[in-house]
């Protein structure tokens, strides 16, 4: 799960104070922080007429969870700054299509097993919490969007199933690098950006929730 620091929680009845000085501070040192889901992805690359494969390789960083080994995905970085490759002067040069993250920004958000959420306000600027009073319930209408929530949703409840026979896999077969490239080809490369993203997603989890409990069996049954 992604958290901003100096964060509290807030309910979306909630009036926070907010100020942004158009710094683009926030888009600068940070290396490893700002996370790229698939959603993200398949917006920027159809914006930037590339594949999602194509903008994964060339944006972004891979990394690996500690707990897990799961592959996860960071907006790759440049210069001494180490600024957001998208950051133009003090302008993101993908304003349309950013980053959830970015978007939603200084909130964050995350999904409870109920199918509700967790809204969360950062303070990390000293500046923002100066401003004029907005509404989260407003942020959140202007910002996450219903393809955004089902995102939420349906990515909490995958990663859990596919997880946990992804790291049995990996502690047990010698073939890692096979279930690697299974993972990153189903949950972050194979879209069409020319249909619709979130039958995409559902159909890439659930075909590679399968194909591992499938190699699983196998594996045991032998
Ligand atoms: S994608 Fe845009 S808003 Fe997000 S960090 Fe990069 S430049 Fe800033």
């Amino acid at each position: 799960m992604y958290e901003i620091k100096n964060s509290k929680e807030v309910n979306l009845s909630d009036q926070i104070r907010f100020r942004c000085m158009r710094c683009a501070e926030c888009c600068r040192h940070v290396e490893a922080s700002i996370m790229i889901e698939v959603k993200d992805a398949f917006y920027i690359a159809k914006h930037l007429g590339i594949t999602v494969a194509e903008f994964y390789d060339k944006y972004t960083e891979m990394f690996m969870l500690e707990d897990t080994g799961f592959p996860i995905f960071a907006i790759k970085t440049i210069g001494k700054e180490k600024s957001c490759i998208f950051l133009k002067g003090k302008h993101c040069s993908i304003q349309t299509v950013k980053p959830r993250t970015c978007r939603l920004y200084p909130f964050w958000v995350f999904p409870e097993d109920d199918g509700t959420f967790v809204y969360n306000y950062s303070t990390e600027r000293r500046h923002h919490p100066k401003g004029t009073l907005i509404r989260v319930k407003d942020w959140m209408k202007d910002f996450l969007s219903d393809e955004d929530k089902e995102y939420l949703l349906e990515e909490a409840r995958s990663i859990k199933q596919i997880a946990v026979p992804y790291k049995i896999l990996c502690a047990t077969l010698r073939d890692q690098e096979n279930i690697l490239a299974k993972v990153l080809m189903y949950r972050y490369f194979m879209y069409d950006t020319s249909e619709p993203f979130i039958q995409q997603f559902y159909r890439n989890n659930r075909v590679l929730q399968d194909d591992l409990e499938r190699i699983i069996k196998k594996f045991t049954s032998v």
